[in-house]
C-alpha cells in the first residue's frame, strides 16, 4: 500500500515519463490551477532530475475568469490578452513540452450569464488558435493530468465532508491514472500498447460508416474518407516520440465525415461545458448537420455551442470505449471531460483531429475538409456509451461487422 506522497509522486512520474516524455535538456512548459501547487512542484523536481533544461510554470486562477464574466463591461469581453497567447505560442513552436493540470470546479461559471461567457471563450479560443493547431497535429509533446481540487471533489461526493470527498476523488484518481500501483509506468505502456493494437485492427478495417444503436440513439455516422482510428499514444513531430496526450485514457477514435451522419443520439450522461451543466439532451442530424436539438436542462448553453460557427453543428470525432472501462466501473459521474469521456464511448461536435486522417498532419487543410474533415473553433465531447450500446462497422459494399455489443468490444 503506498502513501499519498508516494502516489502523488507516481502521478508526476507519469505526467513526464509517459504523458509528455519528457527527454534530457527539454523545455517543459507547466500550466496548472493554484490549487495545484503541490503536484507542480513534484513534477517541477522530477523534470529537473530528468535533465530538463528549464521548467516554466504558470498558475491559473480560474475565479478571475468568473470575475471577469460579472464585471467586466460587454463591450471589453472580446479582449485577449495576445501577448499571453504569443508566449505560450512561441513555447509550443519551439517544441516544449506543454504540461496541464486538469481540475476545476464543473459548476464555476454557472453564476454568470451564459451569453457573456461564450464571448469570452470564443475569444479566448480565437487567440489560442495557433498553438491548438500545434497540439492537434501534436506538434510538440502534450500531456493533460488531473489533480482532485476540492470544488471538484465537492461536486462528484456533494453527500460527504470535503475532506472525505477530496479522499475519495483522489482514490479514483489515483486509480484511474494507475499511479497507486507500483510501478505505474511500466503499466502504462502496457496499455498503451493494448489500445495501440486496437487501433491498428479498426483501421485496417476501413469502415464506411458505424452503426450506433442504443436508448434514445440510432445513428449512422459516416467516417471520413481516408480516417484512421488513433488511440492516446502519439509520436510528437518535432522528436518522434511518442506521447500520450490525456491520462488517464481509454479510448479509440476517429474522425466522422462532416457532411455524412444521419439520425438521433441521446448523451448517456450530463455534458459540462464552460463550467454549466448540460442535461438530457439529444441531437438530431441530417447530411452531418445538426438539424434539432433538445434538452432537459442547460439548453441555452448547448444552443451557444451550436452557435459557436458551422462547424460546431457537425462531428469532429467518435470514440470507442468499453463499459467495462476502470472509470467506467467507478460508477461514478466527475462533471470532467477527462474523466467522463475515458468512462464511456462518446462524440464531439467541432474540430476533428488531423492525427486521425491518413497523412493529415502534412496534407493541407482544405485537402483534408474535402475528405470530410471537420473544422471548427469548437470541440466539445459528449457521452453516447452505456451497457446498452451496440455499434455495427460498415464496410463498403454492405458487409456490416459487430463491433461493440452491450457496450463491450465484439471484434
Ligand atoms: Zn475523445
Ligand atoms: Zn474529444
Amino acid at each position: 500500500m503506498l502513501t499519498f506522497d508516494q502516489k502523488l509522486d507516481n502521478l508526476a512520474s507519469v505526467a513526464l515519463r509517459v504523458g509528455v516524455n519528457l527527454q534530457h535538456d527539454a523545455r517543459l512548459l507547466l500550466i496548472g490551477p493554484i490549487e495545484a501547487t503541490e503536484l507542480m512542484r513534484r513534477i517541477t523536481a522530477q523534470a529537473y532530475d530528468l535533465g530538463a533544461s528549464y521548467v516554466h510554470v504558470q498558475y491559473v486562477d480560474d475565479s478571475l475568469g468568473l470575475i471577469r464574466a460579472q464585471h467586466a463591461r460587454q463591450e471589453t469581453l472580446t479582449r485577449v490578452p495576445q501577448e499571453y497567447a504569443d508566449m505560450i505560442h512561441t513555447m509550443a513552436a519551439r517544441g516544449d513540452a506543454y504540461l496541464r493540470i486538469d481540475g476545476g470546479d464543473p459548476d464555476l461559471m454557472s453564476a454568470a450569464d451564459p451569453e457573456r461567457v461564450a464571448t469570452m471563450v470564443r475569444a479566448g479560443r480565437e487567440a489560442m488558435r495557433p498553438v491548438s493547431d500545434l497540439v492537434q497535429r501534436a506538434f510538440m509533446p502534450w500531456t493533460i493530468v488531473p489533480y482532485a481540487v476540492p470544488a471538484w471533489a465537492r461536486k462528484v461526493f456533494p453527500d460527504v465532508a470535503e475532506d472525505e470527498a477530496q479522499e475519495r476523488l483522489w482514490d479514483a484518481v489515483f486509480a484511474a491514472t494507475r499511479a497507486d500501483l507500483d510501478d505505474p509506468v511500466g503499466a502504462w505502456h502496457v496499455h498503451i500498447e493494448r489500445l495501440q493494437a486496437l487501433a491498428r485492427r479498426l483501421s485496417g478495417c476501413a469502415f464506411e460508416a458505424l452503426h450506433l444503436r442504443g436508448p434514445g440513439t440510432d445513428l449512422r455516422i459516416g467516417l471520413a474518407d481516408g480516417h484512421v482510428w488513433e488511440s492516446g499514444g502519439r509520436e510528437s513531430a518535432v522528436n518522434a516520440l511518442r506521447s500520450v496526450h490525456n491520462v488517464p485514457t481509454e479510448e479509440v477514435f476517429t474522425a466522422p465525415h462532416a457532411q455524412r451522419g444521419e439520425g438521433t443520439v441521446r448523451a448517456s450522461k450530463p455534458l459540462s461545458y464552460q463550467g454549466q451543466l448540460i442535461e438530457g439532451f439529444a441531437l438530431t442530424f441530417e447530411d452531418g448537420k445538426v438539424v434539432d436539438a433538445t434538452a432537459e436542462r442547460g439548453g441555452r448553453v448547448l444552443q451557444s455551442l451550436l452557435d459557436t460557427d458551422e462547424g460546431a453543428r457537425r462531428l469532429g470525432e467518435v470514440a470507442l470505449v468499453p463499459h467495462s472501462s476502470p472509470i467506467s466501473q467507478s460508477g461514478l459521474l466527475f462533471y470532467d471531460t477527462l474523466f467522463d469521456e475515458n468512462a464511456a464511448s462518446h462524440v464531439a461536435l467541432g474540430r476533428a483531429y488531423e492525427t486521425t486522417m491518413r497523412d493529415g498532419v502534412t496534407r493541407p487543410l482544405e485537402a483534408l475538409q474535402r475528405d470530410g474533415f471537420n473544422q471548427s473553433l469548437a470541440h466539445v465531447d459528449f457521452m453516447i456509451g452505456s451497457a446498452d450500446l451496440d455499434v455495427d462497422g460498415l464496410a463498403p459494399g454492405g458487409v456490416t461487422t459487430p463491433v461493440m455489443r452491450s457496450g463491450e468490444w465484439a471484434l
